[in-house]
């Protein structure tokens, strides 16, 4: 190993990692990124197969985003926005209102995707409070759904490897089941009925303390790339209204192009209450993210300064300047490089090559949402039985890809594939490739193996007291 793979194994804590396989694995150390491709410092190339954790756009080094953040800091990186106003986020706001659902009218600025939907957590809270209606305090939120790691979007989360843990610090959530079609007995309509049903019994249960449903429209990411049935997200925009409750649409994952148009509301004409973008708003640069609300939202927090209607809330680096000039940056390329308008054909090729792994040993499901995809590997085709956490089979295939150029990160035994929206053809076709050549060629062979040396909890060393 180098000095900067020892010194991160020495110095750093990787977020959502096991730290004692990384310790014992050699860091994958990035140097720098062009379009599709990451660069190791030993210069080796991969494709970014998962855009960089699900956030980059237009691809790594991409000049007219370079370019606009070097304009802006010779200008200035940052002030603050308590107090004080700044073009980029004056802009930006301006700019995301208008190419958001009708409705969204004013944004609220924060850091991160856990901060946005904690800012509208926080928001339809008050909003309730500022009318008087104090009992309502309560939120429903999908079972499986992820919302970001702070205490807040924690409380919405319904990830029990995550979240249970937690249980003791956070709110108590009201969870509504997750429509999985390819877990459901029965077909997709009845699993959107079904799970329909259920949200609108639960809104009826608790029709006097829920304050707002939030759901991740059409594609649960975090949860396995969950793709919806068609019609459920149109389904609980209907009956959130039906139940006079504020619908917030957490798009930190599938805003901007992932799902194939701008904001996946719009595939069933969805006007939310409350709007979070995060991940991709700034093509992948920099943390910036945003939480829009309505103006009947708003106008509830007017009134005069003495009284308790204010939103305190905020955060130092709110607005950055910088920030807000890559999302401009990141806005200016969608328009310069037609970048929707060029995504069905890779949409096409993506699903082309889904269908095919579909076939292969060990495939249990294929889904996707426009670029965003899963592919759930099962111990068994027939019964959809899955295999066992602890043999990390969709962790050790993604290892396999690695050493063939290819940079994938599974959620469990499901493998994500969600490349920059840029991806040309050719490097699409070549991603595809890897990812079916490895699970044809490597996983019957790796899945023998892992079988062999399975080990047991019980075995599992506890870690010691301090
Ligand atoms: C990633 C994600 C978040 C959290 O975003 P961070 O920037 O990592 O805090 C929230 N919601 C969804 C749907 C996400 O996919």
């Amino acid at each position: 190993m180098n000095n900067l793979q020892q010194w991160d194994q020495q110095y750093v804590w990787h977020p959502f990692t096991p730290m004692k396989l990384w310790l014992n694995s050699e860091p994958l150390v990035i140097e720098r990124g062009e379009g599709v491709y990451l660069f190791d410092t030993e210069g080796r190339r991969y494709i970014d197969g998962v855009s960089s954790l699900w956030c980059n756009v237009h691809g790594h080094n991409h000049p007219v985003i370079n370019a606009a953040i070097q304009e802006q800091l010779g200008k200035i990186a940052h002030s603050t926005m308590l107090g004080l106003a700044s073009g980029p986020s004056i802009e930006l706001a301006k700019q995301l209102v208008e190419i958001t659902p009708a409705g969204l009218e004013k944004v609220f600025y924060s850091d991160s995707g856990a901060t946005a939907v904690e800012i509208a957590i926080k928001i339809a809270f008050q909003y309730w409070r500022n009318l008087g209606e104090n009992e309502r305090t309560r939120f429903i939120a999908l079972k499986q759904s992820y919302h970001g790691d702070t205490m807040g979007s924690v409380s919405v989360g319904g990830i029990e490897i995550f979240h249970q843990i937690f249980g003791p610090l956070t709110f108590k959530s009201i969870f509504s089941e997750s429509p999985h079609p390819y877990r459901f007995e029965g077909t997709a309509d009845q699993c959107r009925e079904h799970c329909l049903g259920q949200m609108d019994n639960l809104l009826a249960e608790h029709s006097d303390e829920v304050a707002a449903v939030v759901v991740e429209p059409l594609v649960q990411g975090a949860a396995g790339l969950i793709v919806h049935p068609e019609g459920f997200l149109a389904g609980v925009a209907k009956l959130a209204k039906e139940h006079g409750v504020l619908l917030i649409v957490d798009e930190v994952a599938t805003g901007f192009g992932k799902t194939g148009t701008m904001f996946a509301c719009e595939h069933e004409e969805v006007q939310p209450d409350i709007m979070c973008l995060a991940k991709g708003l700034t093509g992948g640069y920099l943390p910036v993210a945003a939480t829009l609300v309505s103006e009947r939202i708003f106008e509830a927090f007017l009134s005069e300064p003495y009284l308790e209607t204010t939103f305190y809330h905020g955060h130092t680096y709110t607005g950055n300047a910088l920030g807000c000039a890559a999302a401009l940056g990141c806005l200016r390329v969608f328009e310069q490089e037609k970048t929707l308008e060029n995504l069905s054909a890779k949409i096409e090729l993506l699903e082309k090559h889904l269908e095919q792994i579909g076939q292969l040993d060990y495939v249990g499901d294929v889904r996707n949402r426009g670029v965003m995809a899963g592919v759930e590997l099962v111990a068994d085709k027939a019964t959809k039985k899955d295999f066992p956490g602890e043999l990390r089979i969709g962790a050790q295939l993604c290892d396999l890809m690695r050493a063939k150029g290819v940079l994938l990160r599974p959620l469990g035994n499901v493998l994500v594939i969600m490349p920059p929206l840029t991806i040309s053809l050719d490097e699409l076709q070549e991603l595809m490739e890897v990812v079916s050549q490895t699970i044809e060629q490597d996983l019957p062979e790796l899945v023998r193996s892992s079988c062999n040396r399975k080990i047991s909890r019980k075995d599992a060393k506890a870690p010691r007291k301090i």
